[in-house]
């Protein structure tokens, strides 16, 4: 996916279908994942005017 389907995804998502994975993103902001619940691939969602992604199970710690 690119930055583009990624960010239109995001736009096209409303919040309540959306997937809202937590995830802390860089500058210690959390943000939640805006792309379709039950997506493939990895996380995402609109930084700005920039695309942001994560995998699933990182960004708020290490796993147990
Ligand atoms: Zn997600």
């Amino acid at each position: 996916m690119t930055d583009d389907e990624l960010l239109l995804e995001t736009d096209y998502t409303s919040y309540a279908n959306s997937c809202r994975d937590p995830h802390i993103a860089p500058g210690d902001d959390l943000v939640e994942c805006r792309r379709q619940r039950d997506h493939d691939d990895t996380h995402g969602t609109r930084a700005g005017g920039r695309a942001l992604r994560w995998l699933a199970h990182q960004g708020l710690g290490p796993l147990p």
